[in-house]
């Protein structure tokens, strides 16, 4: 007689594949009742696909390489770390903007920042040994699966209200010799946060001290897809220009609205000695995971739009419409310095009563913070049509009066 199918499978991978991922039951619920009651009459703020369709220098890159490239090359294998005039030409639009010196060899082209994150996740971890890598609340929760797949632990620093800041403090407490690395995300999903030039530095300097402390570098993860979506004439600081040893992750899926077409980078700073090193082992740990290049189509049409980035005038109507009528309601709400999501704290506290509450009376659809690793809040998602955000205010009125009885 054989074992039973699950016995014979990798429990890690079955409990990682089984997991429900409430964003997702969100987004699926929403796709199945719009079938039934028609799509207008579904409030989908569930999920962070790009509401505005790629720029059209995108569709244009696209045609001229279909059109004008070598079909073989265009389509076959690149080097594993990319096209190497592509990571150039990527690198040389970071020096012209930040005055950096990195090249085509420090950039390696990845399957979004997913593949990024778990590259540099497999790569810190030292065989043998517990692997920790800090995430500050309220974190983006696939970055568990990434952790714990690469056989490290995930150690969450609580979430520092009201306006979600770094608490340095806490961080101080946690770091230990088993410390790898903490996760900056920032302009932050789900809380749309965007950390200072100085709450950087600080966090450098701790960093560093911590580093010297336990004779062994801790590093930034810098994980910035919505690098791009930021507001009020802000710009989100060039972490490697902070801290030494920083691996920035990047998908291009919120910047040039293409996420299922699956093309980000890890860049490894050649700031520190030895990254040439943990640029070789990210490119061993995907190799380890399969990926053999990322899509080669999509690396070139990237080499030909590495400026451009989609129109945030539309997010931030919505950010603004959102904001305001929520803060007007009577919802206490924090404004999004970054990113299509807002946070928003639940009256009452029970946020997946509420979130359970809005779906089933008002088909409007919102995530409870405790996927994110916090209590009482919901993220609104606000990459959706500016009418969607409108009708949504009434449902999110209607609900408030209730709820809050
Ligand atoms: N990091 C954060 C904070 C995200 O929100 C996402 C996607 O939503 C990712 C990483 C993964 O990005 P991608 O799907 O482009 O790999």
């Amino acid at each position: 007689m054989l074992p039973d199918l699950p016995f014979i499978l990798n429990q890690e991978a079955l409990h990682n594949g089984q997991q429900r991922s409430v964003i997702r039951e969100l987004f699926d619920y929403g796709q199945s009742k719009g079938r039934e009651i028609g799509a207008e009459n579904i409030f989908d703020f569930s999920i962070g696909n790009p509401s505005i369709p790629p720029p059209a220098e995108v569709q244009q890159a696209f045609l001229k390489l279909l059109q004008e490239r070598d079909p073989k090359a265009l389509h076959g294998y690149t080097n594993s770390a990319g096209d190497i005039g592509v990571r150039q030409t990527i690198a040389a639009s970071f020096n012209k903007r930040y005055g950096s010196n990195y090249s085509g060899n420090n950039i390696f082209m990845t399957c979004g920042a997913a593949a990024a994150l778990s590259g540099s996740f497999r790569a810190l971890s030292e065989e043998g040994r517990n692997n920790e890598f800090i995430v500050l609340a309220p974190y983006f929760p696939e970055y568990k699966p990434y952790i714990e797949g690469q056989k490290g632990k995930l150690v969450v620093i609580p979430a520092c209200p009201p306006d979600f800041g770094i608490d340095l403090e806490e961080i101080e407490k946690r770091i230990n010799p088993d410390t790898r690395a903490i996760v900056i995300n920032s302009p932050n999903n789900p809380s749309g946060k965007l950390y200072s030039e100085q709450e950087l530095a600080d966090l450098a300097k701790l960093l560093r001290h911590k580093s010297q402390e336990y004779n062994r570098p801790i590093f930034i993860v810098s994980d910035e897809p919505y690098r791009e979506l930021v507001y009020d004439g802000k710009v989100a600081p060039h972490i490697p220009a902070i801290y030494e040893y920083t691996i920035m992750t990047y998908s291009y899926s919120k910047s040039l609205s293409i996420p299922g077409d699956r093309i980000g980078y890890a860049l490894v700073a050649p700031n520190f000695k030895g990254h040439e090193l943990l640029f070789a082992a990210i490119g061993g740990a995907l190799r380890g995971m399969g990926y053999v290049c990322a899509p080669s189509l999509l690396q070139h049409m990237v080499g030909l739009t590495v400026d451009i980035k989609t129109d945030t005038n539309t997010y931030d109507l919505n950010r603004q419409l959102l904001y305001k009528g929520l803060r007007e309601i009577g919802y206490e709400v924090l404004l999004p310095e970054g990113a299509f999501y807002l946070f928003m704290k639940v009256p009452g506290g029970d946020a997946p009563a509420f979130s359970d509450y809005l779906r089933d009376t008002y088909n409007v659809l919102a995530v409870p913070s405790d996927s994110f690793g916090c209590e009482g809040y919901m993220r609104v998602s606000y990459c959706v049509d500016t009418q969607t955000i409108k009708d949504g205010l009434k449902r999110f009125e209607a609900a408030y009066e209730k709820w809050a009885k």
